[in-house]
């Protein structure tokens, strides 16, 4: 589902080049649960960002579902972002004017969905998501643990094949963290969407099947969570 061959990215100053990301090279396959691990400013974000197609790599192949993303026009790439590609993020990203469901239901105003097949697929996730009470507070009425519940809604009403969470867990509590882990795994196992998320924390890492560890814009292990377990 997406490869990263040999991906660099930069950024210059006046006096010097810093790399971000330097020749990595990734694969990942459908269906797959990726956690992404390393220190702050490793590269992990700009990795997301690129395998999100928000950004672009200075250098190198990205090919996502067998199309080269490195080739495409910015038209077409907005238009895989929005078919199939979901975001969380650790601060939510909601929008505090917006109710629940109005928030959830976005992006489908985007992608040109007709106002009644909105409200039912919104009715029908909100019901999901044990969150039909709630629909019409705003985000500010909600503790950090539902916010991000309703980012999930609002990332996966699309129905995307890949969603990417930029440490989902980074502004929550750990009994919260949990749960959303906990639900990230079953959109995994029982929907098949791939995910890659971003992660500090070891246990929540663990959520996932392959850790990937980052160093310097480098990739320094690459392993499966069973390996892990069983040096421990
Ligand atoms: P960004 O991706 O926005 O650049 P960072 O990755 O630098 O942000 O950090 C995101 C959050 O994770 C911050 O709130 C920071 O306090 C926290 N954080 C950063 N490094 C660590 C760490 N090694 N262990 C735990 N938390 C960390
Ligand atoms: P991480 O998510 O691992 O914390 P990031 O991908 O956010 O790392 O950032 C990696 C490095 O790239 C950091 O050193 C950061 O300062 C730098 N960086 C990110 N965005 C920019 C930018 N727009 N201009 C210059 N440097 C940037």
């Amino acid at each position: 589902m997406i490869q990263l061959n040999d991906i660099f990215k930069y950024y210059d100053n006046k006096f010097q080049r810093s790399y971000v990301l330097k020749d990595f090279c990734l694969n990942i396959n459908e269906g797959e649960f990726v956690s992404i691990m390393g220190p702050s400013g490793a590269g992990k974000s700009t990795l997301l960002n690129i395998i999100g197609m928000l950004d672009v790599a200075d250098d190198g192949e990205y090919f996502f579902m067998d199309q080269p993303a490195h080739k495409l026009s910015d038209k077409k790439k907005v238009e895989f972002h929005r078919n199939y590609v979901g975001f969380i993020f650790q601060a939510f990203h909601l929008i505090d004017e917006m109710t629940v469901a109005e928030n959830i239901e976005t992006p489908l105003i985007y992608k040109g969905v007709k106002s009644k097949e909105r409200k039912a697929m919104v009715a029908d996730l909100l019901d999901r998501f044990n969150m039909v009470a709630k629909k019409d507070l705003f985000p500010a009425q909600l503790s950090g643990g539902q916010q991000q519940l309703v980012g999930i809604a609002r990332a996966i009403i699309s129905k995307p094949k890949l969603l990417l969470a930029d440490e989902p867990t980074g502004n929550l509590h750990s009994d919260q963290g949990k749960e959303i882990m906990k639900l990230l795994k079953k959109l995994n196992e029982e929907e098949g969407i791939t995910i890659i998320q971003v992660t500090h924390n070891e246990e929540f890492a663990q959520y996932g099947k392959r850790i990937i560890r980052i160093e310097d814009g480098m990739k320094k292990s690459d392993l499966p969570v069973a390996t892990l377990l069983e040096q421990v």
